[in-house]
């Protein structure tokens, strides 16, 4: 009775009358969904700790093997106000969790999940790219689809000279006209390769060492789409934006 765990609010939808149906990364019982009685109207007193990107303490009655329950109250922890007052950001963040949601199982713990999407969360205000880049490297490590960036990855030469998506990874000048690849720069590269091996605890170094760009971000997505098999909508809102 009135369990209580820290959780990141993934996303939120309308549900029946004045309620809504709010998908939650919890610290301790991993992502679940709660019915939040009565937020759509004025004087909720739940309703701002339920918004989405917020991270707030829930108190709820866990029981195993359920993944829906009902929310008895939530108390904000970081509204990330930042992140909610610019479009971009706000854009940004909502990628961020959209990728949670579908690289995660309802009802599975991962500390190191939660930490990192915390992490990138509360970065997108200081580098919102290279952030973004950090969160999708750590995405792909997750479900083990991590490009091979120390050479090339049909013949393992160290002389690599672009990326193929769909070999996987660098690919070298000898390989190249037998693959499908981009036309890619020097600066590419070396980002690509910093990104991939980077996490959040590089995030100071690499923001003074380099400008990552929303092309290096893109570059990171497709081979996300492309070897997690995913389709992401906020990510097709966010390059409608960019065009
Ligand atoms: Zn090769």
């Amino acid at each position: 009775m009135n369990d209580v765990s820290e959780g990141i609010v993934l996303s939120s939808m309308d549900y029946r009358e004045k309620d809504t149906l709010i998908s939650v990364l919890t610290k301790e019982f991993g992502r679940l969904s709660f019915v939040a009685k009565g937020t759509m109207s004025i004087n909720s007193k739940n309703a701002p700790a339920c918004l989405p990107y917020t991270s707030s303490e829930f108190c709820f009655d866990y029981r195993e093997g359920k993944t829906v329950f009902p929310l008895k109250t939530a108390k904000i922890k970081n509204s990330r106000r930042q992140v909610r007052e610019d479009l971009d950001l706000l854009s940004f963040a909502g990628l961020l969790c959209e990728l949670t949601e579908k690289c995660t199982e309802q009802g599975a713990v991962s500390d190191e999940i939660y930490q990192t999407l915390e992490s990138a969360l509360n970065h997108l205000q200081y580098d919102k790219y290279l952030s973004v880049s950090l969160y999708l490297a750590f995405v792909m490590r997750t479900l083990g689809i991590d490009p091979v960036v120390d050479e090339c990855v049909l013949c393992g030469s160290t002389k690599v000279s672009t990326i193929s998506i769909k070999e996987g990874g660098f690919v070298c000048p000898v390989c190249r006209p037998h693959v499908q690849a981009q036309s890619n720069t020097l600066d590419d590269l070396v980002h690509f390769r910093l990104l991939n091996k980077a996490s959040f605890e590089h995030f100071d170094v690499l923001k003074s060492k380099m400008t990552t760009t929303f092309e290096d971000v893109s570059m990171m997505m497709k081979f996300l789409c492309h070897h997690g098999a995913l389709r992401v909508r906020s990510w097709d809102w966010i390059v409608s934006l960019m065009d």
